[in-house]
């Protein structure tokens, strides 16, 4: 199985290392070329806005719309803003990819000197992970809970997609990683 993380802008270094700590190859993915070579892909942290203008400026958007519709995709903070369906304090022109029925606010958890580390329920253990300027789910009746922060979702999943206000790459957390990973072995048998 080979993951792709897309490396347009952010953290996705810190992703590659945490998936070859779990023993999963992965490669960094820029073009629709080599999203034609993944099996699911991870879209991590960084900058919406800048991930988007990336994105549009590189032509990929196409393709990134198809392959989730099709394949899993887990998207963390800012990856989760371009997988949303329906996303509050977007700046004019910014496109997503969505097809995750769910509506976020940008930075609604407070701006970078707001940032903190924090212990996310997963209903079967608590995992600490980080918090940057990250989005808030204002709607996940549509949607699995997979984990919630003081009650309120924080990590989610529908279907093959799956998006999380945190980043768990930060802190070394690996539950999300895993629960991604198990479902993309299913999803390739
Ligand atoms: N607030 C950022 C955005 O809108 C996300 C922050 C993050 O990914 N750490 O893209």
């Amino acid at each position: 199985m080979l993951i792709g993380v897309l490396g347009l802008q952010g953290d996705y270094r810190e992703h590659q290392k945490l998936l070859n700590e779990l023993g999963v190859e992965s490669i960094k993915v820029r073009r629709a070329s080599e999203l034609e070579k993944v099996d699911a892909l991870i879209i991590p942290g960084g900058e919406s806005t800048a991930m988007s203008n990336l994105a549009k400026s590189f032509g990929l958007f196409p393709a990134l719309r198809d392959f989730a519709k099709a394949k899993p995709v887990l998207g963390t903070c800012a990856g989760m803003i371009m997988l949303a369906d329906d996303v509050e304090g977007s700046i004019p022109g910014q496109e997503f990819i969505g097809g995750l029925p769910i509506k976020v606010s940008r930075n609604a958890y407070g701006g970078q000197t707001h940032s903190f580390e924090s212990e996310v329920d997963f209903g079967t253990l608590k995992e600490k992970v980080a918090f940057i300027r990250a989005p808030r789910i204002l709607d996940s009746s549509k949607v699995e809970v997979l984990a919630t922060l003081n009650g309120e979702a924080v990590a989610v999943r529908s279907g093959h997609l799956f998006g999380a206000s945190f980043h768990p790459e930060i802190t070394g957390s690996k539950f999300l990683h895993n629960l991604f990973l198990e479902h993309c072995k299913i999803a390739k048998d």
